[in-house]
């Protein structure tokens, strides 16, 4: 028997740190890095926003806060909800967490345990199963259709849906598809979770990352929202994912809950960040129009070169800054030193040995075969980096 508690083995580390944390191997030791794996916008915080951290700490705002974050953040997440979501909640509706991630985690703890199944959509941001397996609940995978933005299959997500399903995580900006469902199939999903009583998790963590439609938050499309739980993330909008800080908006006794389990283990999120997040939220937003209209520009860009690649495929993703190519076609293929790629998890690693182009494989996703690009990074380096993947593809013999 080991040493660590039977929860931490259910977990797994994030395969995307690892992946950042080789990218900064690389760079450290001075060779070639072109890094296709970064999960944060390249943007600097908005200088507004910096100028309010700094006045945040002349001004002393360096204390614990009530756990749950400020009342003055609570306000401001009021105002940003109805201006940019048209949702109207009330300060018990709302806690502020250390980021979504945290939000995500807490909620999980506060609502899941041993015996419950929650349903995740395949492909999955890496944290979901874990944020889940660590409650002792069980995840449940539902295919997508990888031809319309990874909405569900909905014969499969009928046939997983049971009397122990207690929750549903939907993530519309997708981390890693850039997939944005549509409104109709939403309104299916939610539903099938409205007829189960399921409780309905809304990761929104991209929603001002959206290409080509607008983008409508879950708990506006029904009447029937009491059980949606929306997550929002100062991180990716405002270039801010050292801040930490997200929040949770929905069920006034679940936000209790998870409350109380912060007040038990972070005490509060940071005061500091809190009061820059006010700024974020309530001051100018111009900055978040500039990175979405980059971002847009990028994607192209990224789209247009990957088409240049031959044998992969590439749907056009309409939000967040990721591309999910499938690279299936190389599987079992051979290096020119005749190593057999058996994974995508291979191919990244020969992707990264033979060019310094560091990307992260769709095993870590739920998604053998394929490979997350995000475009969260220069035209330059967009334009080196699958230039550098085409070539090296090129080498590789069947
Ligand atoms: N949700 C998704 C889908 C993400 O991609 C991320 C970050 O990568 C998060 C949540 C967490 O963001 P944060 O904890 O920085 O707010």
């Amino acid at each position: 028997m080991g040493i660590l508690s039977s929860r931490i083995s259910r977990i797994s580390p994030s395969a995307t740190l690892k992946m950042t944390a080789l990218a900064a191997e690389l760079k450290r030791l001075n060779k070639p890095v072109y890094n296709l794996s970064v999960g944060e916008p390249d943007f600097s915080t908005p200088k507004n926003i910096q100028e309010a951290g700094k006045q945040a700490i002349l001004n002393n705002h360096t204390r614990y806060t009530p756990g749950s974050g400020t009342h003055e953040l609570k306000e401001a997440i009021i105002h940003k909800i109805k201006r940019d979501n048209n949702l109207s909640y009330n300060i018990n509706n709302i806690i502020v967490s250390c980021g979504a991630k945290h939000s995500l985690y807490n909620a999980c703890q506060a609502l899941f345990e041993q015996g419950d199944e929650i349903i995740i959509f395949q492909p999955y941001w890496v944290s979901f199963p874990d944020f889940v397996s660590v409650t002792g609940a069980t995840p449940v995978y539902v295919k997508t259709d990888k031809t319309k933005q990874f909405e569900p299959d909905f014969d499969d997500l009928k046939n997983k849906i049971n009397l122990k399903t207690k929750g549903i995580i939907i993530n519309s900006p997708s981390n890693p598809t850039g997939g944005v469902w549509s409104k109709s199939a939403i309104l299916q999903t939610l539903d099938l979770c409205q007829q189960y009583n399921l409780w309905v998790f809304s990761d929104e963590c991209y929603e001002q990352f959206v290409y080509n439609t607008s983008y409508d938050s879950l708990a506006t499309l029904t009447e029937n929202n009491e059980r949606i739980l929306t997550f929002q993330s100062c991180s990716k909008t405002y270039a801010m994912t050292g801040w930490r800080i997200g929040y949770t908006i929905g069920d006034p006794t679940v936000v209790a809950g998870m409350s109380k389990l912060q007040g038990q283990s972070t005490s509060c999120p940071n005061s500091i960040a809190q009061q820059a997040a006010i700024e974020a939220l309530t001051g100018p937003q111009d900055s978040v129009v500039t990175m979405r209209n980059t971002f847009k520009s990028r994607r192209n860009l990224i789209l247009k070169k990957l088409s240049e690649i031959d044998n992969i495929i590439c749907e056009t993703p309409n939000g967040a800054f990721y591309v999910f190519p499938d690279f299936s076609y190389y599987l079992g293929s051979f290096t020119p030193e005749k190593i057999k790629i058996e994974s995508a998890e291979d191919l990244c690693m020969y992707i990264l040995d033979s060019t310094g182009v560091v990307t992260v494989a769709g095993e870590s996703f739920g998604a053998p075969g394929y490979i997350r690009l995000s475009y969260a990074t220069s035209d330059d380096i967009i334009i080196k980096a699958t230039e550098l993947i085409k070539d090296t593809l090129s080498k590789l013999t069947f």
